[in-house]
């Protein structure tokens, strides 16, 4: 014989699944919260960095447009020369005083623009390391959150495990209540036709004058069957055409059932 679990190890299990089911929608969500303000932090980083990178490149165009016109204008060589994305200063202190004056007027905007590149390298170098650690924190978040899932399923199974079983002994528990109830007032049903009793269809009576309390007395009179052969395929098929045709076809195998669990058909007694 299977022990007897009580009722209240399978509460505990429902309330520990929705319990698991409830923390790890709750933890999920902070994950979900935590990189949002991590994603914005590094969105605005981006940001800064590429407006850095844009004034580096205004800078940059407006150095060489300035050695253009200047060098130009003196009519002597740009000292300013552009190398892939580099700009390439020659200094020259020469006895022609047009050249030196164009490249002592470019020497200080040049200066800054070097430092402002500088900078920008620094900060590209910088961003290899946040891009790198945001990534990380990115399948961090996405690891945990598979976790929690998975702990979120294992906690749905768990209180769905418990709930079915108190809805079985529910069932089991409904069931005896209703055979005790049938066991003290009797069938409603007649046993033989599923036909319930009433004022005009009564119960039959016994030899010795006594009402049977299982069957009606269309079926069952001064203590025999009306028709002792019948069997349940004829009483089955006899109700199922009394009925019309919809409820035939919605209830034929509810019918089936309830005809098959009558106590002259089920077997449990010998008629
Ligand atoms: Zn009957």
């Amino acid at each position: 014989m299977m022990p007897t679990i009580p009722d209240n190890v399978y509460k505990i299990l429902v309330a520990i699944g929705l319990f698991i089911v409830g923390y790890s929608q709750i933890q999920s969500d902070k994950l979900d919260e935590k990189f949002a303000v991590t994603n914005s932090e590094y969105s605005k980083y981006l940001d800064s960095l590429h407006e850095e990178s844009r004034k580096a490149d205004d800078m940059k165009d407006e150095l060489l447009y300035e050695s253009d016109i200047l060098s130009t204008r003196n009519g002597v060589k740009n000292p300013i020369k552009e190398t892939d994305s580099l700009l390439l200063f020659t200094r020259v202190i020469s006895k022609n005083k047009n050249e030196t004056a164009v490249s002592d007027s470019l020497a200080p905007k040049f200066r800054v623009y070097k430092r402002v590149n500088k900078h920008l390298g620094a900060s590209l170098k910088d961003h290899e390391f946040k891009k790198k650690f945001f990534e990380l924190e990115r399948q961090s978040r996405d690891i945990r959150k598979d976790i929690y899932l998975y702990l979120q399923f294992i906690g749905l199974s768990v209180a769905l495990i418990g709930f079915i079983q108190l809805l079985y002994i529910q069932m089991t528990n409904d069931r005896k209540l209703m055979y005790e109830v049938r066991n003290t007032i009797g069938p409603i049903r007649c046993q033989s036709c599923a036909r319930r009793f009433t004022a005009v269809r009564p119960k039959g009576k016994n030899k010795d004058g006594s009402y049977n309390q299982n069957f009606c007395m269309d079926c069952y009179t001064e203590g025999e069957f009306t028709e002792p052969n019948l069997t349940f395929k004829e009483v089955y098929t006899r109700t199922k055409n009394g009925l019309s045709i919809s409820y035939r076809i919605l209830f034929s195998a509810y019918l089936y059932f309830i005809i098959k669990n009558l106590d002259r058909w089920s077997g449990r007694n010998k008629y």
